[in-house]
């Protein structure tokens, strides 16, 4: 089998058999991110998802988990994921969980019971980038949904049974967005009560001149110490009743983990503590942040 690069999977994918059926993302107008800008979308052919899980099946015939890639699976129709999740099913007799990327306007055209439907077929765990809860944010950084639509898509996972694995990203705003970032994140992101939550933090490469055009003069991005004050601000406003949150992502100065809702006052003291002694004995130095 041949991938079509670049291939990202999330971390804790790291263990699954990959198959992309799709190639690129089919928004790809995100403005903070650059993973699939070389990339022109299409859907792969039954023809070709079907030639490579024939040769993977006789490689790992005992694949227990498989991630559907590129950017958003999410979007193919539903009954084509439905004749892909058969022929997963089929091929790996031992398979117990299928999961893949989602954008939030792939959720817009799904409804619940379709999702409920792509459940029965194993699709067990959805990753999907929320970045913030800030209509003004989410605007500017062309995400394409406001943030009533993104609660109401990702409620439609939830309300699916669908595990659901999300990300914020601190410093989308700048130093002067950072509070009504961090406010309006945790709102947006206690309506939806997500199974697991994940920040990282904004780090743009060469994409950096073209951010600070589009949000404005006066935008400046998040040193450590503003980055850890949005953290300890959405942290503080989180009400969730179920979920494993982390910010163990390379891009993040301070790596903490914990269970929301029990680890919150002692995730609040960590945070704490860094901003306390001013220095940068608990964070990860700029040279060890990357990816
Ligand atoms: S939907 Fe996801 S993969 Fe597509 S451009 Fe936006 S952030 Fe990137």
């Amino acid at each position: 089998m041949q991938y079509e690069l670049p291939l990202y999977r999330p971390p804790s994918e790291a263990r699954s058999l990959i198959f992309q059926v799709t190639i690129g993302c089919s928004y790809n107008k995100c403005l903070f991110c650059g993973m699939y800008k070389g990339k022109r979308f299409r859907v792969r052919t039954f023809s070709e998802i079907e030639k490579d899980v024939k040769e993977m099946s006789q490689i790992y015939p005992y694949a227990r988990r498989i991630f559907l890639a590129d950017g958003d699976a999410l979007t193919l129709e539903t009954s084509y994921l439905l004749k892909i999740l058969e022929l997963m099913n089929k091929s790996f007799p031992y398979l117990e969980r299928v999961s893949s990327y989602a954008g939030p306007t792939n959720l817009i055209h799904k409804t619940t019971q379709e999702l409920r439907e792509l459940k029965d077929a194993r699709l067990e765990l959805v990753y999907l980038g929320i970045e913030t809860g800030n209509d003004d944010l989410l605007k500017k950084v062309k995400k394409g949904v406001s943030a009533a639509q993104m609660i109401e898509g990702c409620r439609k996972v939830v309300d699916a049974g669908i595990r659901l694995s999300t990300i914020i990203l601190l410093g989308l705003g700048g130093i002067k967005g950072s509070r009504v970032h961090a406010k309006d994140s945790a709102r947006v992101v206690n309506a939806i009560d997500p199974h697991y939550l994940a920040c990282l933090t904004l780090m743009l490469g060469p994409l950096e001149r073209t951010y600070e055009k589009i949000m404005g003069g006066d935008f400046k991005l998040v040193d450590k110490w503003q980055s850890l004050r949005e953290l300890r601000w959405f942290v503080e406003d989180l009400e969730l009743s179920d979920c494993l949150f982390g910010t163990q992502h390379a891009s993040n100065y301070l790596p903490i983990r914990g269970h929301l809702p029990e680890d919150k006052d002692a995730i609040l003291e960590v945070i704490d503590m860094a901003l306390k002694t001013g220095g940068s004995r608990y964070l990860r130095s700029e040279s060890d942040r990357g990816l």
